[in-house]
């Protein structure tokens, strides 16, 4: 049995914070701010593992307003989520994963992206897809004052 979820997560960057994507701190001025690390790629792919479950939605499993979450490693959400499928004797089969961000220029950082979500998530780097995208200058992210996640994961049971 197979089933889909899709994740999406934007978070605003500004000056003064750091910036994590995908688990992989990027030197940039700028970073995003959340309650947690405003990691929007974890934030996206932990919410499409949910949503292929039927588990509802980060903010239900870490709610922002829970002082435990507070600047806390997406990792952690992504690694917990993950037991839960596994323990209900799901895997992850694959992700495709779209970011969107006018700055800074991910390229160089994708495959890093890629190889860590990866690892994150127990499956072979090709079972990871990592794309970029600008915001075409225009809307929040394309003025650079935010940048978004788009993220589709299939998951198979292993009964
Ligand atoms: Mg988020």
């Amino acid at each position: 049995m197979f089933r889909v979820g899709s994740g999406h997560d934007t978070h605003r960057l500004a000056e003064g914070h750091p910036l994590v994507l995908g688990g992989v701190r990027i030197d940039h001025p700028k970073g995003l701010v959340g309650h947690s690390d405003a990691d929007a790629v974890l934030h996206a792919v932990t919410d499409a593992l949910l949503g292929a479950v039927g588990l509802g939605d980060i903010g239900d499993a870490y709610p922002d307003t829970d002082p435990r979450w507070q600047g806390a490693d997406s990792r952690l959400f992504l690694q917990e989520t993950l037991a839960r499928l596994n323990q209900a004797g799901w895997r992850v089969v694959n992700t495709d994963v779209t970011v969107f961000a006018q700055e800074p220029k991910l390229g160089p950082v994708k495959g890093c992206i890629r190889d860590t979500l990866a690892e994150l998530l127990g499956v072979p780097a090709d079972a990871v897809n990592v794309k970029a995208k600008t915001g075409e200058r225009v809307g929040h992210i394309g003025r650079g004052e935010a940048i978004g996640c788009h993220a589709v994961v299939l998951v198979e049971h292993a009964g």
